[in-house]
């Protein structure tokens, strides 16, 4: 063929998923959940089978309807997705693709990035600062969209409510995008939430049901945002992006209360018994409100390849812009005895 990518395409690198390991209790590359669905979950899921042979509800209305009881706003303003990685795509699609102006943090989320990147959009990259987002920096560059990740990945720090709507206000011109994938495994969630921005229409909120729902392998996740944002990304969506048997998932998941705390408490308290894993043992690690740790390591090749050969897969921090790292997510009991195993056979970190 002679036909070729655009010319913004050229020199992009696609998204690089963690390394396969051999244990299913070692996968700790992607930050999901290591516990598998609830009975409630899967039989929705499996009854949703039966039907099909018909297309799924393109706005998942009654997934909508819960969701709009339970945060208390109106369901024209919640949009549906498959993964928030799609309405990641599609806000930038609407919003700045061929052109217009994405303000990321530096490492960003890689997937707001390369959606950027293979849309044509403009990037800036702001430097964390201190871990965090530079959000007084973001305000002042000129953009379309503003994205910041609370909690960030690969960091897992936070930034206050009030910081976001400083930002709101200050950027003005602008829409505001608060990735809050790891959101409820902060310390209080409430304190850091910008959905109270969302609800008023004033910025957007992008959450999902792949980290404490345990859903990430059906693809399925929701933004709050004003209803004419959610009017505009209807007009590009594929209508039938979000398959029945997620619908289906996501609806018995939000059920599924008592369960969901419980799996919340038990990965914020293994967070904190990993980084003590790791600060024991001679690393540094940055303060994680989310399902993961990023650990500071002087020799991050060595690291990764003795937790590999061991049945260990973490993300290498230079694969996310933060060379000398490895972020590593909250494992399941026999994860953590493994990997507890392993930093014992790896020896402490050199203090050189
Ligand atoms: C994991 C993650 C998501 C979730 O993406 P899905 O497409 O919903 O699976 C979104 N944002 C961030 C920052 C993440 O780390």
């Amino acid at each position: 063929m002679k036909t070729q990518v655009r010319s913004w395409m050229a020199g992009l690198s696609p998204y690089v998923p963690g390394r396969p390991v051999s244990t299913e209790p070692g996968r700790l590359a992607s930050n999901e959940s290591p516990f598998p669905a609830s009975s409630g979950v899967s039989d929705a899921a499996v009854a949703a089978l039966a039907g099909i042979n018909r297309y799924p509800d393109p706005l998942a209305t009654a997934l909508r309807e819960r969701l709009g009881e339970r945060l208390a706003v109106d369901p024209d303003q919640i949009l549906v997705g498959n993964g928030s990685d799609e309405l990641i795509f599609l806000l930038v699609m609407a919003y700045a693709a061929g052109g217009g102006g994405v303000v990321i943090a530096d490492p960003p989320y890689r997937v707001d990035e390369v959606v950027a990147q293979s849309l044509g959009a403009r990037v800036e990259r702001v430097p964390l600062a201190g871990w965090t987002h530079d959000l007084g920096a973001m305000a002042a560059v000129h953009a379309d969209l503003y994205f910041v990740c609370n909690p960030h990945n690969p960091t897992g720090t936070t930034v206050s409510r009030e910081a976001v709507a400083t930002l709101v206000d200050e950027a003005r011109a602008g829409l505001v995008v608060v990735d809050e994938a790891y959101v409820d495994f902060a310390d209080d969630p409430a304190a850091i939430t910008a959905l109270p921005l969302a609800v008023a229409g004033e910025a957007v909120v992008v959450r999902t049901f792949s980290k404490l729902y345990g859903l990430a392998g059906l693809r399925i996740g929701y933004l709050v945002g004003p209803a004419g944002v959610v009017e505009d990304l209807r007009r590009v969506r594929l209508p039938f992006s979000v398959n029945a048997l997620a619908q289906a998932a996501a609806e018995a998941a939000l059920k599924d209360n008592e369960r969901t705390e419980e799996v919340r408490r038990t990965i914020v308290a293994r967070r904190a018994h990993i980084s003590s894993m790791f600060t024991s043992r001679g690393y540094a690690t940055v303060p994680s409100q989310a399902n993961f740790v990023l650990v500071l390591c002087r020799d991050e090749d060595a690291l990764v390849a003795g937790l590999l050969q061991r049945g260990i897969s973490v993300r290498p921090g230079s694969s996310l812009g933060m060379p000398g790292s490895a972020r590593i997510s909250v494992p399941s009991a026999e994860g953590l005895a493994l990997l507890e195993r392993a930093l014992d056979e790896i020896g402490p970190e050199d203090q050189g």
